[in-house]
């Protein structure tokens, strides 16, 4: 099979890549590994920059989205048995969030590539990536549903197929750089059939460990609690998480909430991680497959989205007017934005989270940082900038 851009993984960067590069009649393949079934019931983030919106609605994606999700205009913290506020809306002229499950979008995605025709191969892994350095038509291998191996050719690669796909897997090692950190707790969470007791996310830092309370829709709780990163998950059954839920998220927020069903429950341990670069020849990484951060800032999706941002505006360029400039600054200027998130979502971490071993010491600078972050307005506005998303380049 041939064609313009192979993109392996069905996740919201190579459903993006896709959509975008098909408006501008770039043709495209996605290989995904997993069923459709399964990629649409994955519950991973949702909470969507201003920006991301903004991308999602020019490229046609947003109607559901508009309708039916959340706009916030600020979060709530809590820490020392008080909580506060802080306003996006008054310090950033006006920007908000959306809450929105990532599954509800790769559902929208799926749907309106596959309206027009999109061709999204599910349960065909990509195998091997053949000739992206040094070739012009590099080739990639997947197995076919059928179980028989097939070759797609292509003029480029879209690696999106997340943290632990094979296409950052195939870069040689003497051709990158991989930076990471690993923090020493993971977070446990559950989706719960039980209305959100607040109209706002609330990030609780407590002598317990961290909890946030968030929320899909107004009859699904998301909620975490930090544990150890090597907790099993049989050791945190429903009525535990309960418990622990009602202790740190203190009692205005505790008394309202009413355990539900859990629909699911699954612990996730935080690191963060960069490769660079993100382009080796005619293979171009984006999204978790070029980096990771921590979920406390809730910017992985909206990382991938910027990255595609940039791609599919240098393949445009590429085939529509001959140019290439973009596709070589293509990393250097995701980067860029890559290091102010891996920044912001490392600092909310550091600031929010119980640390093994931290003295007594560390804990009052965390507490008088939290109180500095609630009582000054230029504080407060570097958190909410970074929270609504910088701008695009
Ligand atoms: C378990 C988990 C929970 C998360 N929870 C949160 C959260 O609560 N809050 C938050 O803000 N962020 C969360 N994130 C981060 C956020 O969901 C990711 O940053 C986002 O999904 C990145 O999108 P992506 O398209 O780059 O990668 P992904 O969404 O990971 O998509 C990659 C796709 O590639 C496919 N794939 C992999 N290998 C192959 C192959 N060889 N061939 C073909 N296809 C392949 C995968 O099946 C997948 O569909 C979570 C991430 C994970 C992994």
């Amino acid at each position: 099979m041939q064609t313009q851009v192979a993109i392996i993984g069905a996740g919201p960067a190579g459903l993006l890549l896709s959509h975008l590069l098909a408006r501008e009649g770039i043709d495209n393949v996605v290989l995904e590994r997993h069923s459709r079934v399964h990629v649409e019931a994955r519950i991973r983030a949702g909470v969507l920059e201003e920006t991301t919106v903004e991308v999602l609605e020019r490229a046609g994606l947003a109607a559901r989205l508009k309708r039916e999700g959340l706009r916030h205009t600020g979060i709530q913290i809590r820490f020392a048995g008080t909580r506060h506020r802080i306003d996006f809306a008054s310090l950033t002229g006006g920007r908000t969030i959306t809450v929105y499950g990532q599954h509800e979008l790769i559902k929208d995605m799926i749907a309106a590539r596959l309206a027009a025709g999109g061709r999204i191969l599910f349960e065909c892994p990509a195998v091997a990536l053949e000739g992206f350095l040094d070739c012009s038509r590099p080739v990639v291998r997947y197995q076919s549903s059928g179980g028989r191996e097939e070759a797609l050719m292509a003029d480029f690669i879209a690696g999106c197929d997340g943290h632990h796909g094979i296409t950052r897997a195939s870069v040689p090692r003497e051709a990158c750089r991989v930076f990471e950190r690993s923090y020493p707790f993971g977070w446990l969470g559950i989706l719960a059939e039980t209305p959100p007791v607040s109209d706002e996310l609330i990030y609780c830092h407590h002598d317990r460990g961290f909890a946030l309370f968030s929320m899909r829709s107004p009859t699904l709780s998301r909620l975490y609690v930090q544990c150890a990163a090597d907790d099993p998950l049989d050791d945190w059954p429903d009525a535990r998480v309960w418990d622990e839920l009602a202790m740190r998220l203190g009692p205005e927020a505790a008394h309202p909430l009413v355990p539900g069903p859990v629909r699911e429950k699954s612990i996730a341990r935080l690191r963060s991680c960069v490769i660079e670069p993100m382009r080796f020849g005619r293979l171009f990484l984006a999204g978790d497959a070029a980096h990771i951060v921590p979920p406390t800032g809730a910017k992985g999706l909206n990382l991938a989205v910027a990255d595609i941002h940039v791609l599919a505006r240098a393949l445009r360029a590429h085939y529509r007017e001959g140019q290439s400039d973009l596709l070589d600054t293509y990393s250097g200027i995701c980067l860029n934005r890559v290091w102010k998130v891996e920044r912001f979502s490392w600092w909310m971490t550091a600031l929010l989270h119980k640390f093994p071993g931290l003295s007594a010491f560390d804990e009052r600078l965390q507490l008088a940082e939290l109180s500095y972050l609630v009582s000054s307005r230029a504080a407060a506005t570097t958190l909410a900038e970074n929270y609504v998303g910088l701008p695009l380049a």
